[in-house]
């Protein structure tokens, strides 16, 4: 068949590369003057950054870890890494998860976290329901002691939002749960595991995440025209028009807010609701140091408190790879979530990194370079209405004859790796297409 992918993030040149090794002929678009969307590095001098924070390979598919690395080039040009993740909690570096690490907290704090544990277990095995805010959620699960120690002050941070108005459907996976036993163990100063299947992670050793999407594209076997926005996609009956040429089938992988104008036959409906699906935007700080003495051997570390800036999360970026800074320098990324409302300039800049002096990341005199990336889609916005909406937006995709998948492109909250497990099913569902010749519906476990 000859197939057009819309959007050249990891999810369209995964799929491509997936549906050429089958015999299609394909064509990704892509509106960026280079592939990569999310995934992308970028160079300055002899640093290289990734342009949405820090990305690392990890996974619990086995498949997909195993096709990640093979895309980086095999794992030898990789390097692996245990993790190693802290909280700066106040004055300590405290192990993330918080709950596996509650034991470095104060003997105060340990009290009240681990009694807010317990008391929110009792309450969970005596039939108090899950409820349907992140808020509530976090007390029902963590307990008081945890919210008001880590977990409210840091999601507020990274949502910017009253955590009453989040829903909790998302956290499945996504948010640590340490079992009561972990919580117990670490409280008495016997430091557990959390969040293992993260515990060890892999990095490119040269060119940044964005390598990853470049050993996609190279020998991929596909056409990828860049600089190319998608304007109008039709279908009548079976074919399929991309901008006046033919197609046999659409994929869509780009943000649905940014592809809905191109597709006419949308309900309105449907479209309002699309155009309600908003993100959580995300500014990146790249910054280069010079070193008198190595990183400590963090991996990043989380900054729940407002004292400390607006940074949420510093990657110790040159702890990835060698190669990620020059000799004798280091490098991090800050992370800086916001809601459409942040236009970062030079005196913003200053303000990021001297407060990440003040929480001893940095010394501010260190600092040979600041940059900053902002990615307008970077979280998705999971209020109370979310589910709901989003169901609808997909009930028309999925009957529309065209596929859509991807971080935005389905609104997913997914990493490259669930990207690339979701064009394997596509591949699989576009194998059923071409064995029958009907435009049957994509089944997404
Ligand atoms: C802070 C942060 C940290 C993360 N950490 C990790 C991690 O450690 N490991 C990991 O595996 N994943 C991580 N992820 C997730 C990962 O970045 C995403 O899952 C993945 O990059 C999504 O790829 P995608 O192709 O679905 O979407 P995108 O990367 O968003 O790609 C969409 C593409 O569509 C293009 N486009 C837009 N409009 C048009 C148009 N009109 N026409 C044509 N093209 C268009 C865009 O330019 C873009 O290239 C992280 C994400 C964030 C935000």
């Amino acid at each position: 068949m000859k197939i057009a992918i819309l959007g050249g993030g990891i999810s369209g040149v995964a799929l491509a590369r997936l549906l050429a090794a089958d015999g299609h002929r394909v064509t990704v678009l892509e509106h960026a003057e280079r592939p990569g969307g999310l995934c992308r590095s970028r160079r300055y001098g002899e640093f290289v950054f990734d342009e949405a924070g820090g990305h690392i390979v990890f996974s619990k598919d086995k498949p997909v870890l195993d096709w990640q690395l093979a895309r980086c080039g095999g794992e030898a040009a990789t390097v692996r890494t245990q993790r190693c993740t802290k909280i700066r909690w106040h004055d300590r570096w405290v192990p993330y998860p918080f709950e596996n690490g509650v034991g470095h907290l104060t003997k105060q704090a340990i009290v009240e976290c681990v009694a807010g544990y317990v008391e929110a277990y009792v309450q969970r095995r005596t039939g108090a329901p899950c409820p349907p805010d992140f808020h509530g959620w976090i007390h029902w699960r963590m307990g008081d002691g945890f919210a008001r120690h880590f977990m409210v002050p840091y999601n507020e941070k990274i949502w910017k939002c009253d955590l009453r108005a989040m829903s909790s459907g998302w956290v499945a996976g996504r948010v640590p749960e340490a079992p009561i036993e972990d919580v117990l163990k670490s409280a008495v100063g016997l430091d557990t595991e959390g969040y293992v299947h993260q515990s060890v992670f892999w990095f490119p050793r040269h060119g940044g995440f964005e390598t990853m999407v470049r050993g996609t594209v190279d020998g991929g076997g596909f056409e990828l025209q860049c600089g190319v926005a998608v304007r109008r996609v039709e279908r009548s009956g079976d074919r399929f028009r991309v901008d006046g040429t033919e197609f046999d089938l659409v994929v869509n992988t780009v943000p649905l807010p940014q592809i809905e104008g191109a597709f006419p036959e949308m309900p309105a409906d449907v479209r309002a609701d699309v155009r309600a699906l908003r993100p959580i935007s995300l500014v990146n700080v790249m910054i280069g140091v010079r070193l008198d003495e190595p990183l400590p051997p963090h991996s990043w570390v989380y900054l729940p408190f407002p004292e400390q800036g607006p940074t949420n999360r510093v990657t110790y970026f040159s702890n990835y790879s060698p190669h990620n800074a020059p000799a004798g320098h280091g490098s991090f990324l800050a992370e800086v979530t916001h809601r459409g409302e942040l236009r970062p300039d030079a005196a913003w800049l200053r303000g990021v990194v001297a407060a990440l002096g003040r929480a001893v990341f940095l010394r501010p005199e260190q600092v040979v370079l600041a940059e900053w990336c902002d990615n307008e889609y970077a979280y998705i916005d999971q209020d109370l209405a979310f589910a709901e909406r989003i169901a609808r937006v997909r009930r028309w995709w999925d009957h529309s004859g065209y596929i859509t998948f991807g971080r935005f492109g389905r609104y997913e909250y997914h990493n490259s790796d669930q990207c690339v497990r979701r064009a394997m099913q596509v591949q699989e569902h576009v194998r059923a297409i071409a064995a029958t010749g009907e435009p049957a519906r994509p089944r997404f476990a």
